[in-house]
């Protein structure tokens, strides 16, 4: 398992450090949240200008999206980031080829800052010197969350209230309030299905919402299915919560005990860690009797706060 793990980005990626603020600056977040301290210090004076100056000298000529070192120049001294430096034939001021010319005194500029977390509006207080920023938003525990839902690949971003909103208006998700529950899956030919995944229920307990999700998959060349929980927000909260599932039949039980991942985590991330109940598709069928040909699984659960 490795927590947090996967969603590391090396922010030396200059390139797509780019590219994420170009989704950044297409919010007015960032636009409004000036910069708070600029220690570019001419004669003792803020010799960078006040802050919206600042900003705008390290957009970039061609994107518009703020520049990370190494920041180049075209011949006539308009800034371009690097990633379009290597894309653009001309500047998108003068026409002059780009060239290869580095824009030191910008650089020292841009490394001199400090800012907030892009997430400020999301209640991030944050405040980060330029580079160390970018690795910081990867994982602010403040950043938004993607659409938990589990069987399409759902763009929707947001906070938990509109993703609650979102889950039960758009995808139809059963809602279910108690932390104890019962849910029977049955699936009619599981022959059929390698690699399928279910996201059946949220439950609200406790004043929060939790995720039950049942995937189909093949672990090596063995057929198995995963059951597990994820926790409507960020991974601190999730881990004061513990929760058990059960499966079972003629005399036989499987059952787990485990700590909900925050779906700050996919759930291909959570099924690859195999954090949660496995089930041999054989045993699976067993427990469902009959001829070994229908899935007929029920699944006991519960969910509760781990004391301090
Ligand atoms: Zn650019
Ligand atoms: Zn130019
Ligand atoms: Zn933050
Ligand atoms: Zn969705």
């Amino acid at each position: 398992m490795d927590p947090g793990g996967s969603n590391y980005q090396d922010i030396g990626d200059s390139r797509s450090a780019y590219t994420d603020y170009g989704i950044a600056l297409q919010s007015a977040e960032f636009t409004n949240s000036p910069f708070r301290k600029s220690t570019a210090v001419i004669d003792g004076k803020h010799g960078a200008g006040s802050n919206s100056a600042v900003h705008e000298m390290l957009k970039c000529a061609a994107c518009m999206n703020l520049m990370y070192p190494p920041i180049y120049q075209c011949p006539n001294g308009h800034a371009l980031c690097e990633y379009c430096k290597s894309k653009v034939l001309v500047c998108p001021i003068c026409c002059h080829e780009p060239g290869n010319i580095r824009c030191l005194a910008l650089e020292k500029i841009a490394e001199s800052l400090e800012l907030p977390c892009r997430y400020q509006f999301y209640g991030c207080q944050d405040i980060f010197p330029y580079h160390t920023r970018l690795q910081h938003e990867q994982n602010c525990r403040f950043r938004p969350y993607n659409c938990p839902y589990a069987e399409s690949e759902c763009a929707v971003t947001g906070d938990i209230h509109k993703l609650v909103a979102h889950l039960k208006d758009h995808h139809k998700v059963d809602m279910h309030d108690g932390c104890v529950f019962k849910h029977r899956y049955d699936i009619p030919n599981p022959q059929e299905v390698d690699n399928a995944a279910w996201m059946l229920r949220v439950f609200n307990c406790f004043d929060h919402q939790f995720c039950l999700h049942f995937e189909a998959f093949n672990l090596g060349l063995a057929p198995v299915y995963i059951a597990f929980i994820r926790f409507m927000g960020d991974d601190d909260d999730a881990t004061r919560f513990r929760y058990s599932l059960e499966v079972g039949g003629f005399g036989r039980k499987l059952t787990w005990q485990g700590v909900p991942r925050s779906i700050h985590f996919t759930h291909k991330t959570v099924r690859d860690s195999l954090d949660g109940l496995i089930i041999h598709r054989s045993m699976a069928l067993f427990f469902s009797g009959g001829d070994m040909k229908e899935l007929k699984l029920q699944l006991v659960g519960r969910i509760w706060p781990e004391p301090l």
